[in-house]
């Protein structure tokens, strides 16, 4: 027998518009003593009332409320049913792929994060999984793909770092006509721009290294389920993997995402600012950027997200300056992630998208030259100075 617990009896903030949902979480404030600030529950395990009489906390690896509240803000932010915090976004993509069989076909992103490739080839693969590469911003090309064993379709949208985009809405039609299970990875635009379970996704992803977290300083993955089919799995996972987020992770996120809905604004206006004057640099070849009305995506882009995001990529006219680009940066960083308030350059090439093979990465357009900028929340026109000074 349970007892009552404190913790059970969390509102869903269906009233509130996203802005205050991402101040207010799920409980918000401790119910127990009125703390503002969620407590951070740092215990390994709980003690139990009498014999048979817990509080609905055993052990720590299985539940712990400050993790709880995290992965409660998350779902009602996706509107999901429930939500999971892992140690990492591939902690989290290890957890998902770990309902795969041997003999299953899976459909994944051609332009895809290389951890998440490294997952399908390098583990998922010797286990006898299948996975093929498409790029599904064409539908035509994912209706080819299906068969009859295909257990899931894995999106990205926009991609990684081509910024692709697919109709969301059409993947998950096709998807499920042939029963499979249909994954968004959610990083790039978070719930503030886009929200894959009201469009037809089964399951919503993240790094919530990345904009979730958005300050550059935890590792963590977030997995939402718009119903309770994958629920008994995740909890199995949890259990079972033992890569349940810490407490003081989770409520870093937890601060974090309070002020998702400002950063995100922000990251989206200077992305706009810093993509156009990209575009008309002499040394910028191409412009890789959501945003731009001439992009192939942007009817699909206005009909399901609220906003393009802060990531942009770019190939320059030459290797020297690729080179010198990443070396004379002054405030922009030259460093790998994304999604934080400082802004970053990334070399895809030798950094994230190392582990995927170089003909996919030579028909994606990866090449030597090629550069993906992650813009922070500074002054635009100091991201544009410091672009123009090492630019040369
Ligand atoms: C970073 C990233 C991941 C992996 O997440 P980690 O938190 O680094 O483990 C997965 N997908 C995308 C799109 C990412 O950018």
């Amino acid at each position: 027998m349970r007892a009552e617990c404190y913790y059970d009896d969390y509102d869903k903030k269906e009233n509130l518009h996203f802005d205050s949902k991402v101040v207010h979480g799920a409980l918000g404030c401790d119910p127990m003593t009125g703390s503002l600030s969620f407590p951070i529950f740092q215990t390994a395990t709980y003690k139990h009332r009498a014999f048979d009489v817990s509080t609905g906390y055993l052990y720590s690896r299985l539940q712990n409320p400050t993790r709880q509240e995290l992965e409660r803000t998350m779902a009602i932010l996706e509107e999901g049913f429930e939500a999971f915090a892992f140690t990492s976004g591939q902690a989290a993509h290890m957890a998902l792929f770990g309902m795969l069989k041997d003999g299953d076909h899976i459909i994944l992103s051609d332009d895809l994060y290389g951890g998440t490739f490294r997952i399908a080839e390098d583990i998922f693969r010797e286990l006898g999984c299948d996975f093929e590469y498409v790029d599904m911003s064409d539908i035509e090309n994912l209706e080819a793909a299906m068969k009859d064993n295909t257990k899931m379709v894995f999106l990205e949208t926009p991609t990684n770092p081509m910024m692709r985009v697919s109709d969301i809405r059409k993947v998950s039609e096709v998807a499920h006509r042939y029963n499979a299970v249909f994954v968004v990875d959610n990083t790039f635009l978070t719930p503030y721009f886009q929200k894959p379970l009201t469009l037809g996704a089964d399951i919503v992803t993240h790094s919530g290294t990345k904009y979730i977290c958005g300050h550059n300083d935890v590792i963590a993955g977030i997995v939402v389920i718009k119903d309770d089919t994958y629920s008994d799995h995740f909890h199995m996972q949890l259990k079972s993997r033992g890569n349940g987020l810490g407490p003081m992770d989770s409520w870093l996120l937890i601060r974090g995402l309070k002020t998702l809905s400002l950063r995100m604004e922000k990251h989206n206006e200077n992305a706009k600012i810093v993509a156009k004057w990209l575009r008309n640099h002499p040394k910028v070849k191409k412009v890789y950027y959501a945003g731009f009305e001439d992009h192939k995506g942007y009817q699909i882009s206005l009909s399901q997200t609220t906003g393009f995001g802060g990531m942009i990529s770019f190939e320059l006219d030459s290797l020297d300056t690729a080179k010198k680009l990443l070396s004379d940066v002054k405030m922009i960083l030259f460093a790998e992630s994304l999604g934080g308030t400082e802004t970053l350059v990334t070399y895809p090439l030798t950094q994230t998208h190392e582990s995927i093979p170089a003909d996919i990465r030579e028909k994606l357009g990866i090449n030597e030259r090629f550069i993906r900028i992650s813009i922070g929340i500074e002054d635009p026109r100091d991201i544009i100075a410091d672009l123009e000074q090492a630019l040369g």
